[in-house]
């Protein structure tokens, strides 16, 4: 068996929605019961996105395996709901480190160490071991970053070797672009995708197919027009208009006879789609988009609520259990380190604190949690909004004495939250966290034994603080227990207030194993808690 592999590059800008793309079609593909993943490519020069900002590039997504990932493979775990690897996304460092590590070892007997074929053979080598080790019948490999850039120029070029080498029975590549109209009755232009297919066509890339972004479907005479600029089929100019929702966009690629252009370029005829699976595909994704009329309001209480995507997987999770509870999800995003008037937070139906680093917002953070403790407000709090909740109960509830977390107060009197043992000699910031899925122990009769109906559960993790043990039986005296543990007992997993509608706080990121159709539990919980009065 053969991998065929489909690569799919951006043209024009970026944010056309590559991701949906390749997630879409990737979909599709397993709906017509083949074995399919996605790769990422990002050519820059961070070894992963652990240590980027998440308000300039969105959020980190965490794999089973600990790494620290564009968010773009959450969106192909959420879309194909199955696991993927962290060698699932490449970037520029992991791919110049292997080579000149080595060149160090003397591995390349001599040579002069280059750019094609060397750096070009390691990106192959990686997407090819990709597909063998999980036999896959297709991989998609998205590379970011838009056809021109400086950076993505070795990818491409491997890109290119590959479809010489797998021949064009192997290979397709899908190019995404944009045809934008000036005003709503205005004409389709074509001239961006013209010449973003240029470009691509300099460096010996000719795309299969164009997916080509636009606001309302892309009119017969702009498919033509581009058509033949591009040297593509009509048929295969692909609209990707405006949709409702993105979980819509496989069907719309569907309608527009991508299956079976896909199985006809790689000389697989005859495919079927098995109709069970797309109606239950269907059923999922119609849901996501039809509660308009029953809405619940959250308040989402954090440091990066400036931009919507550095929390992308708990609004996901969020609409996730939504759609399964019956309502739409309001979801207001307030800057802890802005917050004054507490208040404000008395009108939403739920509080939701995400994970975060560092001292600025915190205080707003510890002041929100405690706001919604006094205040019987459903309150779900992840990874800081946990450990800040703690920092809250020991101040205002066990009246300790400068009670903190010693990430924002080094010599704090009362660490509730201390570093973990095994961090304190560490200096490197990359890939340094407590990562990935670590077994979690539930404790009987409490509400998170209820929430997730089963004594052990497996999450994952990006943390280097936890809670300090040392203030585990006061808690508990006073209303406050740790529900969950992990590592032999070691670390605190899960806090809960029982007198309380719902409070509940989690060291682990539920929103990472969150999928339409299956939201994470505590999520739904959540959720279920907020719509009641
Ligand atoms: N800053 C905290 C820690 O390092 C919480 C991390 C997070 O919220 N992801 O433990």
């Amino acid at each position: 068996m053969q991998t065929k592999f489909i690569f799919v590059t951006g043209g024009v800008m970026s944010g056309l929605g590559k991701g949906v793309t390749t997630s879409s079609i990737a979909k599709l593909l397993q709906l017509a019961d083949q074995k399919v993943s996605c790769v990422k490519i990002d050519p820059y020069l961070n070894y992963d996105a652990g240590t980027m900002n998440p308000v300039a590039h969105g959020e980190v997504f965490v794999t089973e395996d600990g790494g620290e990932c564009d968010m773009d493979i959450g969106n192909y775990e959420r879309f194909l709901n199955q696991n993927i690897l962290k060698s699932h996304n490449i970037t520029t460092a992991q791919v110049y480190s292997s080579v000149i590590e080595a060149e160090r070892k003397g591995e390349y007997l001599g040579a002069c160490v280059q750019i094609i074929p060397h750096v070009t053979d390691e990106i192959k080598n990686r997407i090819r071991k990709i597909a063998e080790d999980e036999k896959l019948d297709f991989l998609i490999v998205e590379c970011g970053g838009t056809v021109g850039d400086i950076e993505s120029l070795p990818f491409l070029e491997a890109l290119r070797q590959m479809r010489v080498e797998e021949g064009p029975q192997g290979v397709i590549f899908v190019h995404v672009t944009l045809a934008p109209s000036l005003d709503v009755v205005g004409e389709q232009k074509t001239k961006p995708t013209q010449h973003s297919v240029q470009e691509l066509r300099r460096i010996g890339i000719q795309p299969d197919f164009l997916a080509v972004r636009c606001t309302l479907p892309l009119e017969e005479k702009t498919k033509q027009k581009i058509a033949m600029f591009t040297n593509v089929t009509p048929k295969d100019v692909l609209s990707c208009h405006d949709a409702k929702s993105i979980f819509q966009v496989p069907q719309m690629l569907y309608d527009q006879g991508i299956m079976d252009s896909i199985f006809t370029k790689f000389g697989k005829v005859g495919m079927v789609n098995t109709s069970t699976k797309w109606d239950q595909w269907n059923k999922i994704a119609e849901n996501m988009v039809n509660h308009e009329d029953q809405k619940i309001n959250i308040a989402m209480v954090g440091k990066y609520v400036t931009l919507a995507d550095s929390y992308v997987s708990v609004n996901h999770a969020l609409r996730h259990a939504g759609a399964k509870t019956g309502k739409s999800i309001d979801i207001d995003w307030i800057d802890s380190e802005s917050i004054t008037d507490y208040s404000v937070l008395s009108k939403y139906d739920g509080i939701l604190v995400p994970g975060g680093f560092g001292t600025r917002g915190s205080e707003g953070i510890i002041q929100t949690a405690n706001f919604a403790r006094e205040k019987n407000i459903p309150y779900l709090g992840i990874c800081f909004g946990f450990q800040l909740a703690a920092v809250a109960f020991g101040r205002y509830v066990l009246k300790l004495e400068d009670a903190n977390s010693t990430e924002i107060k080094s010599d704090a009197m009362n660490p509730i939250v201390d570093l973990l043992p095994e961090q304190k000699d560490i200096s490197d910031m990359g890939g340094s966290l407590r990562l990935g899925a670590n077994e979690i122990f539930l404790k009987d009769n409490t509400n998170a034994r209820k929430i997730y109906h089963r004594s052990v559960i497996s999450k994952r993790h990006r943390h280097r603080y936890e809670i300090n043990k040392k203030y585990i039986p006061e808690f508990e005296k006073n209303g406050l227990i740790f529900s969950a543990e992990s590592d032999n007992g070691k670390r605190m997993e899960i806090l809960e207030i029982p007198s309380h509608k719902f409070y509940l706080g989690v060291q682990f990121h539920p929103e990472f194993n969150s999928r339409p159709g299956f939201p994470e539990e505590v999520f739904e919980a959540f959720v279920k808690a907020s719509t009641e009065k």
